[in-house]
């Protein structure tokens, strides 16, 4: 067998740090945690959990020195974090990655740079700046985003001809910001790329997403759109996945327009939500391949031995379990949360189709 890392490290406590841990045990390998929470989803199910800030120089130096390998499971990680980490082990996916992926300004422009299309967007740092833009394109709709920190639509406000731009300026409490043309798109889709150490690259089949209060609700593998878009879509990913020299996985998420075209919206250097259906419909996971990837194994086929679909467990959603418990194509995953709170993503279930 290929030498793989006997314990992997993650950065950040949640759902998908968790999911990468199951996955690692499964292959015999041993996960630490670092994450500022007590109790944290990832924490069940790891062998090990340092709790400390993440600019906690001698937690970060111990917790570094106990495992052979880094990853992370959630994008705000601060780079400083993992350059600091890589003073001491190997840290997947490298730091550039996550830098364009925490700031909607570099994202963008990597983007572009590499010929992948988005939406038309411009800097901006105040609502003169919104006013000129919108302007210039000659419209009066666009989505205004926070350059950092932004997810599940917070951090974002849509502005049409009755919106007044100064007080959405003021809902987003930032000081920079990236203008977007509102893209009339008609649906929206993931990839999932995972790429290894060896610069071989798979990617799972492009999936359809819905949203609800703009969080993912509904995932459909395989989307149910022409082939020759799906193909066009995991290309461009693929593209993303080596132009960046990617060690791990990725999301990209895509708009499509009615009349076919591929517009990219956000990269997550990470597993992603809309791959969650992969744990029990393919024999190799995302998280799998998260951890293949970053160990230093090959990485496994992205293939799949059932369509399915993935319903997210939002808040109080989570009651929903018994409606599924005896049904016999629904595999049920609970994230240990203990406190419910809306928006708060509990668990998910995915149900095999044809099953
Ligand atoms: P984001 O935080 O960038 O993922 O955006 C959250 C959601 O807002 C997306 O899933 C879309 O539904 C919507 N959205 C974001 N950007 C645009 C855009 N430029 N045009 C139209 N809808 C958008």
């Amino acid at each position: 067998m290929t030498k793989s890392a006997q314990t992997l490290g993650i950065l950040g406590g949640g759902q998908l740090g968790r999911m990468s841990a199951l996955a690692a045990a499964r292959l015999g390998i041993k996960t630490h945690i670092f994450c500022p929470e007590t109790d944290s989803p990832a924490s069940h199910v790891a062998a090990k959990t340092f709790v400390a800030s993440y600019d906690d120089k001698d937690a970060l130096k111990d917790f570094a020195k106990s495992v052979d390998v880094i990853s992370y499971e959630f994008e705000n990680i601060p780079v400083e974090t993992v350059r600091y980490l890589k003073k001491f082990k190997p840290v997947y996916p490298d730091e550039k990655l996550l830098e364009i992926a925490q700031h909607r300004w570099k994202e963008k422009q990597f983007l572009n740079d590499i010929g992948i299309p988005t939406a038309k967007w411009g800097k901006a740092k105040s609502t003169a700046d919104v006013k000129k833009q919108i302007q210039q394109w000659g419209v009066t709709d666009c989505i205004i985003k926070t350059t950092r920190f932004g997810y599940d639509g917070k951090g974002q406000a849509k502005i049409d001809k009755n919106t007044d731009i100064g007080k959405a300026w003021a809902s987003l409490k930032t000081d920079e910001a990236i203008v977007e043309f509102l893209v009339p798109f008609k649906h929206e889709i993931s990839v999932i790329v995972a790429r290894d150490q060896f610069g071989k690259t798979e990617s799972y089949v492009p999936v359809l997403n819905d949203h609800k209060n703009h969080i993912l609700s509904k995932t459909t593998a395989p989307a149910p759109l022409d082939d020759a878009l799906l193909a066009r879509a995991t290309k461009m990913a693929q593209k993303l996945a080596k132009q960046v020299g990617l060690v791990g996985v990725l999301g990209l998420e895509l708009f499509v327009t009615k009349d076919g075209q591929i517009i990219a919206n956000e990269i997550a250097p990470r597993t992603h939500n809309s791959g969650h259906w992969t744990i029990d419909a393919c024999p190799v996971s995302q998280f799998e391949n998260h951890v293949r990837t970053v160990c230093g194994l090959p990485v496994g086929k992205a293939v799949r031995h059932s369509d399915a679909v993935m319903l997210n467990l939002i808040g109080d959603d989570v009651a929903l379990v018994n409606k599924y418990l005896g049904k016999a194509n629904a595999c049920i995953h609970l994230y240990g949360k203990p406190e419910v709170r809306a928006g708060r993503k509990m668990g998910h279930i995915t149900l095999l189709k044809g099953k």
